[in-house]
């Protein structure tokens, strides 16, 4: 078999790029170690920023999500139960948009189908071969075959746990990261939203955020330790501690409801660099990780494929690889922004185990001069709705 560009991995980057790709004219196939109902199972991010919506529109699959999806002119937080609101489109003149990974997943397999964009699931990648050279191998083992794909170039959209940084060489690559001493435990449930802007709430009892995912499906966090388990959260605890957390006026429109999921997920940030070995190119996941709280993750994994997706088409036009060459920096300007970003939300809104009165000060401090200054407020909704692609 051969084609242009293997892509590893079906998550929101492999997938946006196989429609980016083929909009510009170029081959591809993707190959996705679980099945089309595993990937859709997956319960994840649900905030898409302003250029996110844009990308999606682009390659045409942006119907269901204008037509489903919730628009947010603001986002709210709480210091100690008190609220403030920031109204993000009146300061920057943007918006967000809550719309779940898994319908914009879905949107981008229903529309491959259509248009016949090759996507081999179940697929277990086995070696990447030849990677440094320019006619690289993916051999991959499907239904008990082993079979070889010669392409131009291999896209690693296969997330952290992937194949495609590992065959990087150590020597060749740089990793950055702090890993936060938390977790957030997460509860999803089929009840209206208690907010209808996102609440994110510092309490001295911890962060909790009020998010949502529909106006009737609602998501809810809690930082929790790192050595917590889920099954000492039954439902009524986590409800409980979430409105002790959110303050009265927040917890009077908290609707209780059974959970649909519930899990714990560590707080990190990670970042590989470069983002290209050879023929071999990360993106999303696979390169890097921001902790939840700024809603950076699908989106960076949306911009890295866009850039991604210019940098082959202009390989392909110009016979050069100029572009090619300056896709990790071009990408990475954006990735440390929003890794700077999520750091920031991270450590304001969080009680750390080893605060002391002095940083709790500093945090009320900051979070109290964000509530007062329309600069402040500026500079949070510009990194909030997302800095341009
Ligand atoms: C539990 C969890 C909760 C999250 N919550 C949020 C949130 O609330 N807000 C937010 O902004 N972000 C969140 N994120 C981050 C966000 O979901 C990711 O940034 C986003 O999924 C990145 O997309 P991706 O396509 O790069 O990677 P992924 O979505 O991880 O997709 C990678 C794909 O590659 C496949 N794959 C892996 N190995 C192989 C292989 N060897 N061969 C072939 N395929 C392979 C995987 O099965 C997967 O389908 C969360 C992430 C996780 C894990």
């Amino acid at each position: 078999m051969r084609t242009q560009v293997v892509i590893l991995g079906a998550g929101p980057a492999g997938l946006l790029l196989s429609h980016l790709l083929h909009k510009r004219g170029i081959a591809s196939v993707i190959l996705e170690r679980r099945s089309p109902d595993y990937v859709l199972g997956r319960i994840r991010a649900g905030v898409l920023e302003h250029g996110t919506v844009e990308l999606l529109d682009e390659v045409g699959v942006g119907a269901r999500l204008h037509a489903e999806g919730v628009v947010h002119s603001a986002v709210e937080f709480g210091l100690d139960g008190h609220r403030h609101r920031i109204e993000l489109e009146a300061l920057v003149g943007r918006t967000v948009t809550v719309y779940g990974q898994t319908e914009v997943t879905r949107d981008l397999m229903d529309a491959g189908s259509r248009l016949g964009l090759p996507a081999i699931y179940e697929a277990n990648v086995l070696a990447l071969e030849h990677v440094d050279s320019d006619q690289p191998v993916v051999r991959y083992a499907k239904d008990g075959t082993v079979v070889a794909i010669h392409c131009d170039f291999i896209a690693g959209c296969d997330g952290y746990h992937g194949v495609s940084r590992p065959a990087i060489p150590s020597a060749k690559l740089t990793v950055y990261e702090r890993s936060y001493p938390f977790g957030w435990l997460g509860l999803l449930a089929d009840v209206p939203p208690a907010s209808d802007a996102l609440y994110y709430a510092s309490s001295d009892r911890g962060f909790a955020l009020c998010s949502m995912r529909s106006r009737s499906r609602s998501r809810y966090y809690l930082q929790c330790s790192l050595d917590e388990r889920v099954d000492a959260w039954p439902d009524a605890r986590f409800w409980d501690e979430l409105e002790r957390r959110v303050g009265e006026t927040v917890a009077a429109h908290l609707v209780r409801g059974p959970a649909l999921e519930k899990s714990i997920a560590p707080l990190r940030s990670f970042v590989a660099e470069p983002l290209r070995f050879g023929r071999l190119f990360l993106a999303g996941d696979a390169a890097h990780i921001v902790p939840p709280t700024g809603a950076k993750g699908l989106n960076l994994a949306a911009s890295d494929v866009y850039y991604l997706s210019e940098a082959l088409a202009g390989y392909y036009r110009s016979r050069t690889e100029r572009e090619l060459d300056a896709y990790s920096e071009r990408a990475l300007r954006r990735v440390w922004a929003s890794v700077r970003f999520s750091w920031w939300m991270t450590s304001q809104l969080h009680r750390f185990p080893d605060d002391s009165e002095f940083s709790r000060r500093i945090q009320r401090a900051e979070l109290d001069y964000l509530f007062r200054s329309p600069h402040a407020q500026r500079v949070l909704a510009e990194n909030y709705v997302g800095l341009p692609i």
